[in-house]
């Protein structure tokens, strides 16, 4: 295998475009892509044309207008090039430049919560020239997928890509401002820049097959812990096992095709938890190529007969997944505004970058707390394994020291060193250590010259959580630089300013141990927002603090925030729907039969003893606690349905979001109690499908 070769083969990237283009045409999209700008329709079909002969050089006959609903996942509807055969029967492959630009998918079957009257089924997809097509392998054959932004008829967004761009534009805009202020005259854009590590489970296809809840729900809704969970710590970056190897070097093929640039794989820390983190990117194309990543990694397991599953939390008591989101900011001439250097005790416009994001944090930890939640996500966030619910940040030891200093006295003279790690041993290498170890608690952590969300769900799309971390912080350097581009002192007033954004937010700086209980008593005295769950988050959307940053900033008017939150209100329920539904099948077909097969089996064993003058205690005990469990799970079962159908009949929104939430949740709790009980008691060639032993341990 040739990594040089292989690599973004299959991408119409900027080089390929370069060769293949005119240069006018292709001096137009380069500067599109770097400024922006209207594509001319002569330049479109030449781009198309030279798009299509490449994708059929591949072996592609069909391409496809690639979008991201808010469904989460990417949509895509495929058209051959083909068009009517000439007179003499002769196919003529075409694609043309209005093709390539504009597609119009019947968009009523996608949620646009309101956004669009049923009867209006208009939604346009738009070529987001920012993100390189390229072509897809797949059973379906190649396929040249366009990456688009999507958007109803009236232009509002139906999508996560549209609000991420706009954003990433108020970024660069407000961003450029802050470093002219510093003399960088040069720079004529800011890119957010995102690495997103994504942690993903493998079990094998064919148990996973025999489970209903792994196949409509994507997670376990029963299951007692297996004997042995992750305490021996014996999983995280262990020995990778054969057929996960395999695994993982058939998806890092993929990827690199596809100009991802997969490059780190380990073990987490759930036994059959993996990791894989691609090298950052500008924001968008990251986002895209993490719905490919996870793409990738579904269609892969299935060629080895392992099922992804990507889901926060598909197995209670072990570790659930998330998604590391490293982000930071670059100015296009190699300035990284988050690079503290040798002293950040002195570097101004590091701190004054340091402060903004401070406040960005403060002031919006609900919205960035929101933009990480979705249903699986419930399960992780505050549940002492992940970072906790509540926002806060970590700057490490010296960090903290210096905004320490400069709160107290105005000025940070002192910077605490790393110093030199010592191992004793003569043989290995001294070296410098990092000034500040690392805190893996925390749910924003400055981890050199880049913060990391930790929140973000594995199974989520990270549009959403860049929108916002772009959009919160363009405002804080949109106020800085409106006060600090009228200053008659620039020096002084920067000064002023930093204490002052550091002093007014220090209080969401948090070093210590974010899965303490302690912190949450803190955090509360603090007064940080501590949102417990999904269906509370979504009503940051909409509060006036939100629709005047989102309007003002021109990411989201009123009615798209609405709409989202009326999506979010009813993939919740949704959601939650299918698991209960899912349970209460389970419990009918599977688990109910089985457990009175067994109790059949004991009352037959009693009798006989009974006749044969056998001491039955041991027998007789069992058999009354199995059936104390069945007659509990009956009617928990019972209890879950009846709970359910109401759900289900109740108008969709907040109030049958929260239903779902406090009624139909809890009842799926009591259901599951007495299952996973049994589970733990009845004989196993009875149990009706394979357990967290079973899954969890025989990959
Ligand atoms: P860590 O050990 O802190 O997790 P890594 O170097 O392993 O850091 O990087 C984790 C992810 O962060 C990778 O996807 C990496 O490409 C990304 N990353 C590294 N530097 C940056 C940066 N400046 N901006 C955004 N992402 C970055
Ligand atoms: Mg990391």
């Amino acid at each position: 295998m040739n990594i040089e070769e292989l690599f973004g083969c299959n991408v119409f990237s900027i080089g390929t475009m370069r060769e293949r283009l005119p240069k006018e045409a292709f001096e137009e999209i380069e500067s599109i892509i770097d400024h922006g700008g209207e594509l001319s329709k002569k330049t479109a079909d030449i781009v198309a044309n030279a798009m299509k002969d490449w994708a059929i050089e591949k072996g592609a006959t069909h391409y496809t207008h690639w979008f991201q609903p808010l469904t989460g996942i990417t949509a895509e509807k495929h058209d051959a090039f083909v068009t009517h055969p000439d007179r003499d029967g002769k196919m003529i492959m075409e694609f043309r430049g209005k093709e390539l630009i504009k597609g119009e998918p019947d968009a009523s079957s996608f949620p646009s919560g309101g956004l669009r009257a049923t009867f209006e089924a208009r939604g346009y997809t738009a070529w987001d020239i920012t993100s390189p097509a390229f072509v897809k392998e797949t059973a379906t054959g190649p396929t040249l997928c366009i990456p688009t932004a999507f958007c109803s008829y009236t232009g509002e967004s139906l999508d996560k890509k549209t609000p991420l761009l706009r954003s990433m534009e108020v970024l660069s805009r407000e961003a450029l401002r802050i470093v002219r202020l510093f003399g960088n005259t040069e720079a004529t854009k800011v890119i957010a820049s995102v690495g997103a590590e994504q942690e993903y489970f493998l079990v094998d296809q064919q148990k996973a097959l025999l489970r209903e809840d792994l196949i409509f729900a994507g997670r376990t809704l029963y299951g007692a812990p297996a004997p042995k969970g992750q305490e021996m710590d014996d999983h995280y970056f262990g020995v990778i096992r054969e057929r996960i190897g395999a695994f993982m070097k058939d998806v890092n093929i993929e990827l690199w095709k596809l100009g991802v640039t997969a490059k780190t794989q380990h073990n987490e820390a759930a036994p059959a938890q993996h990791e894989l983190a691609p090298i950052y990117e500008s924001a968008n194309v990251a986002v895209d190529h993490n719905q490919l990543v996870m793409e990738t990694l579904k269609r892969v397991a299935g060629k080895h007969g392992l099922r992804c599953l990507l889901h926060e939390k598909p197995f209670a008591g072990v570790n659930g997944s998330g998604k590391h989101n490293n982000w930071s900011i670059t100015t296009d001439n190699g300035v990284n505004l988050l690079e503290p250097g040798e002293s950040p005790n002195e570097n101004v416009q590091f701190l004054l970058v340091l402060a903004c994001i401070m406040k960005a944090v403060d002031t919006h930890a609900d919205l960035l707390r929101q933009s990480a939640s979705n249903v699986g996500n419930d399960h992780r966030l505050g549940g002492y394994e992940a970072p906790p619910a509540i926002i806060s940040m970590f700057l490490g030891s010296q960090l903290e020291d210096v905004v320490r200093q400069l709160v107290e006295t105005g000025s940070a003279s002192s910077l605490i060193q790393g110093g030199t790690l010592q191992t004793g041993v003569s043989t290995l290498p001294d070296f410098q250590k990092d000034a500040t170890d690392r805190n893996r608690t925390s749910p924003f952590a400055f981890t050199g010259n880049k913060f990391e969300f930790r929140m973000v769900g594995s199974e989520d799309s990270i549009g959403s959580p860049n929108t916002i971390l772009n959009t919160i912080v363009a405002e804080a350097f949109c106020e800085a630089a409106d006060i600090l581009e009228n200053a008659e002192n620039f020096d002084m007033a920067c000064h002023d300013l930093i204490k002052e954004l550091m002093t007014k937010h220090q209080r969401i700086i948090f070093n210590g141990d974010g899965y303490a209980p302690e912190w949450i008593e803190e955090a509360k005295r603090r007064g940080l927002p501590n949102i417990p769950s999904m269906v509370e988050a979504v009503d940051t959307l909409t509060t006036e603090k939100s629709i005047r940053l989102f309007e003002r900033f021109g990411i989201f008017t009123k009615a798209e925030l609405e709409s989202r939150a009326e999506i979010l209100y009813e993939t919740y329920a949704k959601t939650i729907n299918i698991e209960a539904l899912t349970m209460v099948d389970m419990a009918n077909k599977q688990l109910v039969p089985s457990v009175m097969a067994y109790v059949k089996e004991l009352s037959e064993t009693v009798n006989a003893m009974n006749s044969a003058g056998a001491d039955i205690t041991a027998t007789g005990a069992l058999l009354h606690r199995v059936t104390g469990l069945l007659n509990e799970m009956q009617s928990a079962r019972i209890t879950l349905s009846d709970i359910e159908k109401k759900g289900a009949a109740m108008e969709r929104g907040r109030e049958q979001a929260f239903y779902y939430r406090e009624k139909v949740v809890p009842a799926m709790d009591s259901l599951r109690k007495p299952a996973d009980e049994l589970e733990r008691i009845v004989d196993k060639a009875y149990w009706p499908f394979p357990t967290y032993a079973d899954l969890l341990f025989e990959v």
